[in-house]
């Protein structure tokens, strides 16, 4: 799950971290008001969207008065940013956000993650940090640092002076860069989170370390545990069938491509989805309807493959293994008879009662090509859709 820039910091500050003061509006008016509450030179104007890349895209203005910063929010309200992390659609600013300006000497990069490979917790660290960090990771990539940590309840000092070696700070700065590693190093751990950002990380002109941006994303599957952070989440920054998938507990992410896939189990989806491919088409969708697929489940896997205009076909690919194949294959005919299935429909049953649910689609009278195998699935779906 991921939240938004003012949601983040507000995270940070919790945790003794220094952000810019700062307010956050669904209008013009509102943001205003809050504006004015703020003593500061200049106003800094940010969109807030789930996405980065902003300050390129004109979501990130610094205005010199009132008059300006309401001309500057009028025009952003509403309008759809396209940054290179939010898609070709871009994404529409539904709220705004107001700080103080801070007079930067240097931006720095700094983000802390999981490291999968290693199941550590890794830090990655750059002098070079601001908008172009997507250049110094191409360009130079031994201008970033990543250090990876134990996972363990604490962070030793030693390993914080490691982090921030690559900033070269000066004294009172030092300190403060420690305290920050060590606010973030809990903050991650006692939050489930996945991703914090920082960038820019910047030192003032009176050398202080202050974060400018924040981005943050949590783990889904202990968000049960975060009802904080849980609250934060911004349904209007989802895809709508996603959430639609989220409440009926099918693991569903869309794609671009026309093969709409219905499976059991995530490594069976992507499988299924390689073997899509590898035929020569693409899949319109992730679904993994999960160990047990009621009737209730599979129509709303159905709804939700459908309500994607893309899809010109469907395929069910099920390994019964603690599900049996004659129990969804009721299901799918049920949800079928339900719902008007306009797409060609290509259904692959494998393991514990396969017979018997090849038997109910045979005799169900619907139009449902069955497969014998993977391939055999995916070549009769990509001929059908042609
Ligand atoms: P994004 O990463 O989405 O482009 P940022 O929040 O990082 O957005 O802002 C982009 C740039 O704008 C920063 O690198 C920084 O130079 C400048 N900036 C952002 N917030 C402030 C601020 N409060 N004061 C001064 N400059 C800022
Ligand atoms: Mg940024």
């Amino acid at each position: 799950m991921n939240i938004h820039e003012h949601q983040a910091k507000q995270i940070l500050k919790k945790y003794g971290v220094s952000v810019p003061k700062g307010d956050f509006a669904f209008t013009v008016n509102e943001l205003i008001e809050k504006a004015k509450k703020i003593k500061t030179e200049k106003y800094v104007l940010k969109a807030q969207i789930h996405a980065g890349g902003r300050g390129k895209a004109g979501g990130v203005k610094i205005l010199n008065n009132i008059e300006e910063l309401t001309d500057a929010a009028k025009e952003m309200l509403g309008k759809t940013l396209i940054t290179h992390q939010t898609g070709p659609n871009g994404k529409e600013v539904k709220r705004l956000y107001i700080e103080e300006s801070s007079k930067i000497k240097k931006e720095f990069y700094l983000s802390c993650l999981i490291d999968r490979a290693t199941s550590k917790i890794a830090f990655i660290s750059s002098d070079q940090g601001g908008m172009d960090i997507e250049e110094v990771a191409k360009k130079s990539p031994e201008k970033i640092i990543t250090t990876k940590l134990d996972y363990l309840e604490d962070i030793d000092e030693e390993s914080c002076k490691k982090i921030i070696k690559i900033f070269n700070l000066k004294d009172n700065a030092t300190q403060q860069g420690i305290n920050l590693i060590k606010s973030i190093y809990k903050m991650f751990i006692s939050t489930d989170a996945n991703l914090v950002e920082i960038n820019p990380l910047i030192l003032t002109e009176d050398d202080n370390l202050i974060c400018l941006d924040a981005k943050m994303n949590f783990d889904d599957n202990s968000i049960y545990r975060q009802p904080e952070i849980q609250s934060l989440r911004d349904l209007n920054e989802e895809d709508p069938s996603e959430i639609e998938a989220s409440k009926h507990d099918l693991a569903y992410i869309k794609l671009d491509g026309s093969i709409g896939c219905m499976v059991n189990g995530a490594g069976l989806a992507m499988a299924t989805m390689d073997i899509i491919k590898l035929f020569g088409q693409e899949p319109a969708n992730f679904l993994d309807v999960g160990g047990g697929a009621s009737k209730e489940k599979v129509s709303a896997a159905f709804k939700i493959i459908l309500s994607d205009s893309n899809v010109k076909g469907i395929l069910i690919n099920i390994f019964g293994g603690i599900m049996r194949c004659d129990i969804l294959a009721q299901g799918v005919v049920e949800a079928a008879k339900e719902i008007n299935i306009n797409v060609p429909l290509v259904v692959r049953l494998a393991g514990t009662n396969y017979k018997e649910g090849k038997l109910i689609l045979d005799n169900s009278g619907l139009k449902i090509i069955s497969a014998s195998d993977l391939s055999d699935a995916a070549s009769k779906i990509v001929k059908a859709i042609k």
